[in-house]
């Protein structure tokens, strides 16, 4: 299987080059040459198979330049039982009306969020990878984070052999509770550092580290080469395919889908890399009959979806699902390759989004998108009454990205009727990441205390749990205090490369 870039199809690497790579040079980003398929046969199989031979079976298809010892060997240690002690990604299922909603709890790992289920594998995806093209290299890892990734990223990248990982968030710009996670970061590798700025300011940052001759040839000097963990990496989304066919392979084995029967999927959607996994695993032969879109305030991919027009020369509202606050959807570009074949089309495109920030659909494409795709999006007064319902009606906590998700299957519902068909909805955080939120809307009151006497607080109301990942910040010691401002971070970058590797 060949990797080719969506705005140039003459470029083909192999998988491991697109995962050490992460982007294409003339921007685009890597895709299949073909989109593989599993057979009726293969579901059978995968039906009483665990989660880990699901990956392995999933993950074969497309990194066929990996061995299967070396695929089996990268999905043991990202989903051992440490890592996920209650499942990789267990399911609750929801009574809703005469039918039930099947909620994916995608946040079972290290960090609580949903992007531990691609940043445990990605790591050992690309020190084999590294292996395969530029053996002597230790891998660099750059992240610049606006809360979720860099954790998750930090816990991905702990200790593994031949990386190293530094994390810039700007240092006013994360939570209280996303900057403990960070700044208490364990491990030999890792290295965290406050901007003095914002997210942007971050990530341009980051960018231009990339690029700096100066800083490359340090690099190179010391044995390192640059990469990158972010969701546009083809290391990224792979992982995210296999949870969707896993969730529908439990629901046939519990008797609760026959076999062939479409199901719906809700994803509360940010840069569109969870959302198109659930397409690829439609593409592989998946019976999905909607992709639900669930957007925030930040409603540019309810308009794309509804009306085949991209336009980013709007407002950029902050919201109580920040995760999802986004007004370039990376990923998206993927979609359009796959759906225009084209790959001329995406690039004048992806040109004309950067030259005056909007671009529009052929109407063909945009036929394609109403077949596949529903939209919806929901304000933040919303989200807050949604977590509210869902705690009456079934006695379930949400987080507020998976609040949103609910909202807008609730209107797709509505709208079109469609109450018939099953429904898998992506949960992608534990409510106790973000305790604020889902503890004014259950009490109804605005939250007092510090980060942690809210976790209790919901806990005690609720009679859940804390998570042991969250609990455990309190006692852990700050281990990174290092503040710079933008152009001081290649000097943090050269000092981690002259240290012992
Ligand atoms: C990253 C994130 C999302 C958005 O996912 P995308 O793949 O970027 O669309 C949603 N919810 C949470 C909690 C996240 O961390």
């Amino acid at each position: 299987m060949q990797y080719r870039s969506t705005r140039d199809f003459s470029v083909e690497v192999c998988a491991a080059q697109a995962i050490a790579q992460g982007i294409c040079e003339d921007g685009g980003l890597f895709v299949p040459e073909t989109i593989p398929t599993l057979s009726q046969a293969d579901f059978s199989a995968m039906r009483n198979a665990s989660y880990t031979e699901r990956a392995e079976k999933i993950l074969s298809l497309f990194l066929t330049d990996f061995s299967e010892a070396e695929i089996r060997s990268c999905v043991a240690q990202a989903y051992a039982a440490e890592k996920f002690p209650e499942g990789p990604a267990p399911l609750s299922v929801l009574q809703n009306g005469s039918g039930w909603i099947g909620v994916l709890e995608l946040w079972h790992g290290p960090t609580c969020a949903f992007k531990d289920m691609a940043l445990q594998l990605l790591p050992h995806l690309l020190t084999v990878s590294m292996q395969k093209i530029q053996a002597d290299k230790t891998a660099l890892i750059l992240v610049a984070t606006s809360g979720d990734t860099g954790k998750a990223a930090l816990e991905g990248f702990r200790d593994v052999p031949h990386t190293k990982i530094l994390v810039f968030y700007p240092q006013d710009g994360v939570s209280a509770m996303q900057k403990r996670q960070m700044v208490t970061q364990e491990g030999r590798n890792v290295s965290v550092c406050a901007i003095v700025g914002n997210f942007d300011d971050a990530q341009t940052g980051v960018k231009r580290l990339f690029t700096d001759p100066a800083v490359c040839a340090a690099l190179d000097a010391h044995g390192y080469a640059f990469s990158s963990a972010n969701s546009i990496n083809l290391g990224r989304l792979l992982p995210q395919i296999v949870y969707y066919i896993s969730a529908y392979c439990d629901l046939l084995a519990d008797g609760r889908l026959q076999e062939g029967q479409a199901v719906n999927i809700v994803v509360p959607t940010g840069n569109f890399g969870n959302i198109l996994a659930a397409y690829y695993a439609k593409r592989m032969g998946l019976p999905v009959h909607k992709l639900i879109c669930a957007s925030n305030q930040n409603d540019v991919l309810t308009e794309f979806l509804r009306t085949g027009v991209y336009d980013r020369n709007r407002p950029f509202y902050t919201t109580i699902s920040p995760s999802m606050d986004i007004l370039i959807s990376s990923n998206l570009e993927r979609l359009l390759s796959d759906l225009t074949g084209s790959d001329e089309t995406v690039r004048a495109w992806m040109r004309s989004l950067q030259e005056t920030g909007r671009y529009e659909v052929d109407a063909r494409t945009r036929e394609q998108l109403t077949a596949l795709f529903w939209a919806g999006h929901c304000s933040d007064g919303e989200t807050l009454a949604e977590i509210r319902r869902v705690y009456e009606a079934a006695h379930y906590l949400c987080d507020p990205h998976t609040a949103v998700a609910m909202q807008v299957y609730r209107q797709y519902a509505a709208e079109t009727g469609d109450t018939q068909t099953p429904v898998l909805l992506a949960s992608t955080a534990s409510p106790y990441k973000f305790a604020d939120h889902v503890l004014e809307a259950v009490s109804g009151a605005a939250p007092q205390g510090d980060a942690f006497e809210e976790a209790q607080t919901l806990s005690r109301l609720t009679e859940t749990p804390v998570p042991p990942q969250i609990q455990a910040l309190q006692q852990k010691a700050v281990r990174f205090t290092d503040v710079c401002t933008p152009s001081e971070m290649s000097q943090q970058v050269l000092r981690i490369i002259s240290e012992a590797p």
